[in-house]
């Protein structure tokens, strides 16, 4: 972690919670996934998270064909690092949720405790989040530690401990969901001073908070992650008409304030990925 470290976008294309009809834009099928997802990389994204949905109804789905069939429509055309859900959606059983990673992506997100999520409960109890970091090393995914609140953070680094969860630790946190931390400055410096040394982090404000939290990961030497899943205007009363032209303001903020934008290959070195293969 360093602002001499290329700044790592992240995108997430289209998530669970994000509704079809809050905006036009959301790619649902397999297809506008992968093409919103290559789109982003031409912006500037080294990372695409990845959900999938139905497209008949464009709600989420665990249609493990489809994360696949993104797989290899986007890997035809970029070199993108391809980071695959284990949220899934809530109502996923622990063992759905895990399936994601017999797919074996590069890498996965991690969702690192339990807490009201919006009206409804995530649960991730401590022997799922053995589990679940179990499933991580056997099928060699870098988890990407998912932290929507400062305890969560420790629940990590007690696996690290024990020796469930690699190194080098690969953090996002995810600040503004009604039920964690919020997105303040304040938070996040207190955060980011917790992390032990060698730590890679980046930071999601959902929202309204978006741009605002990007910024501060940009100037404190973090990485950054926007996209449709977490926010769906790109200012006040002016909904994002892509990824993409999310994925670009940042790029084009990165090098306002100083840092290169990383591409894949310096955020699978960053992050000592497994590589394209
Ligand atoms: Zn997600």
């Amino acid at each position: 972690m360093a602002v001499s470290d290329p700044c790592i976008i992240s995108v997430a294309i289209t998530g669970s919670v994000t509704q079809p009809n809050q905006t036009p834009h959301l790619p649902i099928t397999p297809e506008q996934i992968a093409i919103s997802a290559i789109e982003s990389w031409h912006a500037g994204a080294a990372i695409a998270h990845i959900h999938v949905r139905d497209p008949q109804t464009g709600q989420p789905t665990h249609n493990l064909d489809y994360y696949e069939e993104i797989r290899q429509r986007v890997w035809a055309e970029t070199d993108i690092v391809l980071n695959f859900t284990t949220g899934g959606y809530l109502g996923l059983t622990e063992d759905e949720r895990l399936e994601t990673l017999r797919l074996r992506p590069e890498m996965g997100s991690y969702d690192a405790g339990s807490m009201n999520f919006g009206p409804g409960i995530f649960l991730n109890p401590p022997e799922f989040l053995r589990k679940m970091a179990d499933g991580f090393q056997e099928y060699g995914v870098r988890p990407e530690l998912e932290c929507f609140d400062i305890g969560m953070i420790g629940n990590c680094l007690r696996l690290v401990e024990e020796g469930l969860i690699d190194q080098p630790l690969w953090w996002q946190f995810v600040l503004g969901v009604p039920g964690g931390a919020p997105a303040t400055p304040k938070v996040l410096m207190t955060i980011v001073e917790m992390l032990p040394p060698g730590s890679q982090w980046s930071v999601i404000g959902i929202g309204r908070n978006q741009l605002a939290m990007n910024a501060m990961g940009i100037l404190l030497g973090g990485h950054v992650r926007t996209g449709l899943e977490d926010n769906i205007y790109y200012r006040r009363g002016e909904l994002a008409v892509s990824n993409a032209q999310l994925v670009e303001r940042l790029a084009r903020l990165t090098r306002e304030l100083g840092r290169d934008v990383a591409s894949p290959d310096q955020a699978r070195q960053l992050l000592q990925l497994r590589g394209k293969g």
